[in-house]
């Protein structure tokens, strides 16, 4: 009998420590699937979260205001929607200038360029620019004394005859103003993400003067909605979280407040999509910015997230 009831006990007591060991493992699982493990390169761009800082609060006129649907596209959501990729066959990002481009135009293109391939850590090529001639003239106007392109007809019909076969997108920029149909009065730029097509204009960016000051503050514009765009077809959509260059935006007010550097989780996604480490893409861009004259901010902002990366920079 004696025996009989030491085992009770002891069943009990094994029961009541078994119980145990699962809480526990159950406590640990549930850790274990709120901070998924990550390969290090993504890990490192947490390391960069404490560099990210929340979103403001969206003003009446804000992209985000009255956008309650706008939801936020984590990293894990971000892998789990299979985004588009370069691969080995269309493995490279091609620019190409439509039309006729006076020498600031000239040098904007040409950094953006750099600019792109620093950012997406991808091979950018040129194509032979395409002749204003290519665009039938129903496709042009003459809008509050502004020379205008349909831009539309440029992304649908156009653009995908100059497409090469290894691009992964094809960007065309223009010094001419673009609208996309006859109800509006401009647009800044448009894309086919899917399609990896974009076209984007620099008529408004405020190029207007040979002073220093417009050109940078141009350029810095065109870099933003150049590596803003890309990111769409890479399927990173709107950053609704933190302030980041995937921000959405309403107005040029509202754009030149944003940064022009992504934050830490759109940055995990472009290391993911292009298997690259966040600290090729940061040392790329503070090269790229040092060379460029870049207002000390931005410079500023490179040099920090790689020391928060332990990468000594000069
Ligand atoms: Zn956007
Ligand atoms: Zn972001």
């Amino acid at each position: 009998m004696e025996v009989g009831r030491n085992s009770v006990i002891i069943k009990k007591r094994m029961a009541r420590l078994l119980l145990l060991f699962c809480f526990v493992l159950g406590l640990w699982a549930c850790e274990s699937a709120q901070v998924p493990e990550y390969p290090q390169h993504l890990a490192d761009c947490y390391r960069l979260h404490e560099l990210t800082r929340k979103k403001t609060p969206a003003q009446p006129g804000d992209w985000l205001y009255n956008k309650p649907e706008e939801m936020h596209q984590s990293l894990k959501a971000y892998i789990a929607s299979g985004p588009l990729k370069a691969d080995s066959i269309r493995k490279k990002l091609y620019l190409v200038k439509i039309g006729t481009f006076d020498s600031q135009s000239q040098k904007i293109f040409e950094q953006a360029l750099a600019y792109l391939s620093a950012y997406f850590q991808i091979t950018a090529d040129t194509i032979p620019g395409i002749s204003e001639q290519q665009i039938p003239e129903q496709y042009k106007r003459v809008n509050q004394g502004q020379k205008q392109w349909k831009s539309i007809y440029i992304l649908d019909s156009l653009l995908p005859r100059y497409r090469p076969g290894d691009a992964f997108a094809l960007i065309a920029f223009t010094a001419t103003d673009l609208y996309p149909d006859e109800a509006w009065n401009f647009v800044f730029g448009q894309a086919k993400l899917h399609a990896g097509l974009g076209v984007w204009s620099l008529a408004r960016l405020g190029l207007t003067s040979a002073d220093r000051g417009a050109y940078q503050l141009a350029l810095q514009r065109a870099l933003k909605i150049a590596s803003h765009e890309t990111g769409h077809m890479f399927s990173i959509t709107h950053c609704v979280k933190n302030e980041c260059n995937m921000n959405g935006s309403n107005s040029m007010p509202e754009s030149d407040a944003q940064p022009e550097w992504l934050c830490w989780e759109c940055l995990a996604k472009i290391c993911y999509n292009r298997d690259v480490t966040p600290q090729a893409h940061l040392r790329s861009l503070l090269a790229f910015h040092q060379r460029i004259g870049a207002d000390t901010a931005t410079i500023r902002y490179y040099k920090t997230a790689l020391r928060q990366l332990q990468i000594p920079v000069r």
